[in-house]
């Protein structure tokens, strides 16, 4: 059988029909990949919520502990963003780097969890905020990577052995920006002038510290705050601060936080209120975290290195170092370093002097891995 022309005819249609369809097709995926990044481009100022969670980040892997050249500064635009994280929630659905901290449930005493606790003043602080004008998150223990906000507060309640320790304490990370210090500073303020309430005493060795808050090493090296070793934390721009509100163990604290949540709310809101009258969210130097390299023990102090408890040349001596042992700065006053001792799980200050550059020995932070003395933060 010999087909038809009319067939043949109809079958070169079709060829360029296929033709024409694959041309159109290939067109329009173009201009789905093209036309939004020539919108990203130029609309300006774009809105702040395709800003908040964008900030593109890659581990650090130089010896330095500086913030990664990867992450940019992008202002944050629109009403202030106030990032909230009620402590340990959703802690379950942490992704794999984070998954050794699945079952840190957070501190828990006679039925009361303090996760319910940390939701309830959470949630009553995002209402305050939105009556604001501003924009509040309520962010899951599974930070969004790279979250951006003028001001990110995780908070958590407190677990005490026994029933003396009350109080509440605060901090902000490690090598904190100007902006972190600052958030921290105005939520104290906020605190003290509260009637009733009490900081956290100081427990620890030699004289107080000038902070009536002393924070904890888990405080300040939160896995929230952690952008250096994680994907899903806050970018390094972001203002942080870590609020223990009190102690589920201490019968006043553990009546105020269950009977008064508003109260503590109304603390933060005048604490960010105080904040946000000097925030400076397109001053990169003011957002900025500090940035200091990893150090060791000099090796021609044979009888060791002294780490002091304040960074004066009298104060008390906390401990004797080994030439050669790692030190990982925090904080730095002019010709000291503040510094966190491994194996003592704690921070003390040294001569900057006394010590050496050091490559990074990529231990664990503070945060990354559960610690027994603390139940929080974790
Ligand atoms: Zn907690």
């Amino acid at each position: 059988m010999h087909p038809k022309p009319v067939n043949k005819m109809s079958n070169s249609k079709h060829a360029v029909l296929i033709i024409r369809i694959v041309f159109l097709g290939a067109l329009i995926l173009v201009a789905r990949i093209l036309v939004p990044r020539l919108i990203a481009n130029f609309s300006t100022p774009r809105p702040a919520t395709q800003n908040i969670f964008s900030l593109n980040r890659e581990r650090n892997d130089t010896n330095s502990t500086a913030i990664s050249s990867k992450a940019r500064f992008e202002p944050l635009v629109g009403p202030w963003i106030v990032a909230i994280q009620p402590g340990h929630w959703k802690v379950e659905e942490l992704p794999d780097e984070l998954r050794r901290l699945r079952n840190s449930t957070g501190a828990e005493y006679g039925g009361l969890r303090e996760v319910e606790v940390n939701l309830r003043i959470a949630s009553i602080l995002a209402e305050r905020v939105k009556a604001e004008g501003w924009t509040s998150l309520l962010v899951p223990a599974t930070v969004p990577p790279g979250l951006q906000a003028d001001a990110f507060l995780s908070i958590h309640a407190d677990y005490g052995n026994g029933e003396e320790r009350e109080g509440y304490k605060l901090s902000p990370p490690f090598r904190a920006s100007p902006a972190s210090r600052r958030l921290a500073e105005s939520l104290e303020d906020s605190f003290l002038i509260e009637k009733g309430l009490s900081p956290d005493p100081w427990h620890g060795l030699g004289s107080p510290p000038k902070s009536p808050t002393p924070p904890t090493v888990n405080m300040r090296g939160y896995f929230g705050f952690n952008y250096r070793r994680f994907e899903h934390t806050m970018s390094p721009y972001t203002p942080a601060v870590l609020l223990e509100l009190g102690y589920l163990t201490n019968p006043t604290d553990r009546a105020r936080l269950t009977r008064s949540p508003e109260g503590y709310a109304d603390i933060l809101l005048r604490g960010l209120r105080q904040y946000f009258k000097d925030h400076h969210r397109r001053t990169e130097e003011f957002l900025t975290p500090l940035s200091l390299p990893w150090v060791s023990v000099a090796p021609n102090l044979i009888e060791g290195a002294l780490i002091r408890i304040s960074p004066e040349p009298n104060s008390s001596i906390l401990w004797s170092l080994e030439p050669g042992t790692i030190l990982l700065p925090v904080d730095e006053k002019g010709e000291w370093y503040e510094v966190f001792v491994r194996a003592r799980f704690a921070t003390g200050w040294i001569r900057k002097s006394d010590t050496r550059l050091a490559s990074d020995p990529r231990w664990p932070m503070p945060g990354e891995a559960p610690n027994n003395g603390s139940a929080t933060a974790q």
